[in-house]
């Protein structure tokens, strides 16, 4: 009976396993052809500071397969990955972002807003990663310190000594560099001081019950007052009520990003939200 039971699940389990792969080989051949289907888009989220002006906004791909619909890109980037498309679609993303973030600053967004785009640790490690975001900024026109790079602190983690040397010479380009997810690695103190970002974003699994949670609550206290202790800025991703907004005010975060202000939308969504809701300074309301 047991032995039975055993090998229903072990049948069971090849079942789910290959439908997975077969999943995941599908979607692999399909994003191939995404880009030049026009399948994929960038949309964009605002981030704000707690006094509510626009700051910047991040890029977040979204892929809408004909037959499957929209695929999350916690499904699709790490296909992208395993499979090496990500140096492409990659570079697809940072151009789009940055044209229509210089698009924006000439129809008159402040002089100092944000395009945060998020890089794979392939990317990160590519050849010719710096080149490629010279040309980028060239191309588009968009002055350097509007380009901030996302990093996950899993990918900062990684070879600790190399990474340090590429946000050097990033920094040095004249870019924006944020730790993304922050809190879910395990950088130390030492280390976070030579890695010289200008941004820590803290994860959203701490934002999430941060007036309920106490611990949560006292980890993201301890990140804030790191990150001012080493000159960087904090941000809190998946803010969705104003009383974590209260919470995190109260707390030293400057910026917000989350559901309670928008969902990440399309470009055009996107200007129209922020014309509508007057989150320019008026002077760039032209
Ligand atoms: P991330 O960079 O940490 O992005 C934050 C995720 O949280 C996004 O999910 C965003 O839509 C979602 N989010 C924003 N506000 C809220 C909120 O208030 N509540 C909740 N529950 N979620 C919120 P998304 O767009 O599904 O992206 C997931 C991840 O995929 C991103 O995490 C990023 O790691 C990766 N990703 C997305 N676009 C790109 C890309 O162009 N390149 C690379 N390399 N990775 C990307
Ligand atoms: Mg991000
Ligand atoms: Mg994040
Ligand atoms: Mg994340």
């Amino acid at each position: 009976r047991a032995k039975q039971d055993g090998r229903n699940q072990h049948a069971f389990f090849t079942q789910e396993m290959q439908a997975q792969s077969a999943r995941t080989l599908q979607l692999e051949s399909a994003l191939r052809n995404a880009l030049s289907q026009g399948e994929l888009e960038v949309y964009y989220q605002p981030q704000l500071s707690v006094d509510g002006q626009l700051v910047g906004a991040e890029a977040l791909l979204r892929w809408k397969h004909p037959e499957l619909g929209f695929i999350s890109p916690a499904e699709f980037i790490p296909i992208a990955e395993s499979s090496g498309q990500i140096l492409r679609i990659g570079e697809w993303v940072l151009r789009t972002a940055c044209a229509q973030m210089q698009r924006w600053l000439e129809a008159g967004y402040p002089a100092h807003t944000t395009m945060a785009v998020n890089l794979s640790m392939a990317q990160f490690r590519a050849q010719g990663l710096l080149k490629l975001i010279a040309d980028v900024l060239q191309q588009s026109g968009l002055p350097a310190h509007c380009l901030e790079l996302e990093l996950t602190e899993s990918v900062a983690m990684h070879k600790p000594a190399s990474v340090v040397q590429m946000i050097r010479e990033l920094r040095k380009l004249g870019v924006r560099l944020a730790i993304d997810d922050f809190g879910t690695g395990y950088s130390s103190l030492s280390y976070l001081k030579q890695l010289e970002v200008h941004k820590l974003k803290i994860d959203q699994s701490f934002v999430h019950d941060i007036n309920r949670d106490g611990s949560d609550q006292r980890i993201v206290q301890a990140i804030i007052g790191m990150a001012h202790g080493l000159g960087m800025l904090t941000i809190a991703e998946g803010v969705e009520t104003s009383e974590q907004l209260q919470q995190l005010t109260l707390m030293g975060c400057q910026e917000v990003q989350g559901y309670l202000f928008s969902r990440p939308l399309p470009a055009a969504e996107f200007d129209a939200l922020v014309r509508g809701k007057g989150l320019l300074p008026m002077t760039s309301q032209a």
